[in-house]
């Protein structure tokens, strides 16, 4: 990805949505998108061109754009038909986001529109996050990458962030993922950590 004195830019046309704009690329703000902050927190975590993803809570497209900007295609599901209308504009601007309204829990609704995919990147707030991830696993390719943000208090509204993320973890590892790293989204998002991980089954 690309980087000047440690902004995150992306390279696409600008005016999505009010972005900044440096040098001629648009400025991706790790407090506006969970994708950015782990960016900024993770320097393994890298996007690279002719990456095929499968963005589950796609919201309005803010960080959909930015990560259109990047990859080959990006699948964006989305439930909610409101955050969806902004979602089809972005996306009538981009010639590589395919948008559903479908249910992230459901994949039977979007398997067919689906091709295999290299990452699986999920943003939804849910009690049940852990397992519409393994629910989509199956769109990745064998080996294919998992980051999930996941929102803690979606899960549970008192107890410790490491005590649900362990839950999370093993869920995710009893059904076909292997977690490489688990880091809280802090300082720019609270009460959410980033679990990366790869299909192995
Ligand atoms: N990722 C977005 C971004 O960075 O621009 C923000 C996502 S917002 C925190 C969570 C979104 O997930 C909401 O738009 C919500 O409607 C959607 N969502 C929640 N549960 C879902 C589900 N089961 N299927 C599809 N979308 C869902």
């Amino acid at each position: 990805m690309i980087w000047r004195d440690k902004s995150l830019l992306s390279p696409g046309e600008g005016g999505v949505y009010g972005e900044r704009m440096r040098g001629g690329y648009r400025v991706w703000d790790p407090r506006r998108s969970k994708f950015a902050a782990l960016a900024h927190l993770d320097p393994g975590f890298d996007l690279e061109p002719g990456t095929r993803v499968l963005y589950l809570g796609a919201a309005n497209g803010t960080t959909v754009s930015h990560v259109a900007d990047y990859a080959e295609v990006v699948y964006a599901v989305e439930f909610a038909p409101r955050p969806m209308q902004d979602l089809l504009a972005v996306a009538r601007r981009r010639k590589n986001i395919i948008p559903i309204l479908a249910d992230a829990g459901r994949p039977a609704q979007y398997a067919h529109l689906l091709e295999p995919v290299d990452l699986l990147f999920q943003d939804v707030a849910q009690p049940h996050q852990a397992a519409i991830a393994v629910r989509n696993r199956l769109f990745l390719v064998p080996g294919g990458r998992l980051a999930l943000m996941l929102k803690v208090r979606s899960i549970d509204q008192s107890r410790p962030l490491d005590e649900v993320g362990d839950e999370a973890v093993a869920a995710l590892e009893a059904g076909g993922f292997a977690v490489d790293s688990v880091r809280p989204l802090t300082p720019h998002h609270r009460d959410h950590l980033a679990i990366l991980g790869h299909r192995v089954a």
